[in-house]
């Protein structure tokens, strides 16, 4: 296995893991989980399952070997950043051992996501498969609704994650983000930031190590706020261009450096919208890996009515009653598309239609 190679023996001594989250006793954990936010915080979709990532295990060369042999260990597959799928209305990850064929497209050694309770669960990426008849202007539409089957797995195929995100459990829904998430770093980072050289793969995918220089390298997440603006009995949706015509959804924008996410919502909705924002509070995140965000989901309060768009970033914002979204999530409202289901724009505004922020 890669696992024994001579830089992941050296990585053995170089890091060891933080305390996990796992390791705490479990009323501790379940007190960690709900936090001080938004009661049903973790009920959005990608909020969490409470996977054992199994942290310790990444640098454990001998560990990592073991359950490469364990008849028990699984391996979620992802083609082009979309996980390999069953089922009709409800789906499932399809979980196979990790010396099924398919395998044989992978390009690099699986990641560990960790530990369920059959066994480990590993994810490979397998994106250097061609298949037949493959329509590539598809796969970069707004909304890929293509799928593509393997003939080692004929009853499953490859789906694009925000097509199918709400029919995942909970469980499903955080393995496939986070293959999705990590796997897309791996593909934009092989070289080493530092040097230029090209970086191996090490600690069972969750970093990368510069053999030239030295340098250690992990996973990155950008943060980004999403804020539900509010004044009185109205919200402040926007659509940027090119979206579906008739969408809107909350605005949003990233985190920069040196900022906290309060910060970011007050200047983000004041350029985006020209609104001016007083009170902020954190309501729910969402790991949103399309391709590395972490959505920080905000209630500010508006203190100044009057938009003033960027027509740079926005095509159009206004403000929204309680009234026109309820008629628009109904279906009754033939100009406002409202946000995706499964994002947590569509959550927020559910619950704040639902009196249910706190
Ligand atoms: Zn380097």
């Amino acid at each position: 296995m890669l696992w024994l190679s001579e830089s992941h023996k050296h990585s053995l001594k170089v890091l060891t893991s933080g305390p996990a989250l796992h390791l705490l006793p479990e009323p501790v954990r379940v007190r960690a989980r709900q936090g001080g936010a938004m009661r049903h915080a973790e009920e959005v979709t990608f909020g969490g399952s409470g996977l054992d990532r199994a942290a310790e295990l990444r640098g454990d060369i001998p560990a990592l070997a073991a359950l490469a042999n364990d008849g028990a260990t699984r391996c979620i597959v992802l083609w082009r950043g979309k996980p390999l799928v069953r089922g009709e209305r409800g789906l499932e990850l399809v979980r196979l051992p990790l010396d099924h064929p398919i395998m044989a497209h992978a390009g690099q050694e699986p990641v560990l996501l960790g530990r369920e309770e059959a066994g480990a669960i590993f994810a490979h990426d397998i994106s250097h498969w061609a298949p037949e008849d493959l329509d590539e202007h598809s796969l970069t539409a707004f909304v890929d609704a293509s799928e593509q089957v393997h003939p080692r797995v004929p009853d499953a195929r490859f789906a694009e994650l925000r097509m199918i995100m709400t029919r995942l459990n909970a469980r499903d829904a955080e393995l496939a983000a986070t293959a999705r998430a990590i796997g897309s770093w791996h593909k934009t980072h092989g070289f080493c930031a530092q040097c230029g050289a090209p970086s191996v793969v090490h600690k069972a995918g969750w970093e990368r190590i510069c053999p030239a220089c030295g340098a250690h390298h992990f996973p990155r997440t950008d943060p980004v706020a999403i804020m539900l603006i509010t004044r009185g009995n109205k919200t402040l949706m926007g659509r940027s261009p090119g979206w579906p015509k008739g969408m809107y959804s909350c605005l949003a924008g990233f985190v920069e450096p040196g900022e906290t996410i309060e910060a970011a919502v007050r200047r983000e909705t004041w350029e985006e919208a020209g609104v001016r924002v007083g009170a902020v509070r954190y309501l729910a995140s969402q790991p949103w890996a399309f391709p590395s965000s972490l959505m920080f989901g905000c209630h500010g309060e508006a203190i100044s009515d009057e938009i003033k768009i960027d027509p740079e970033e926005m095509d159009d914002v206004r403000w929204m009653t309680r009234e026109e979204i309820a008629d628009a999530f109904a279906g009754n409202n033939p100009d406002v598309l409202p946000a995706r289901k499964g994002a947590i724009a569509h959550f927020l505004l559910r619950n704040w239609l639902a009196d249910r922020l706190d």
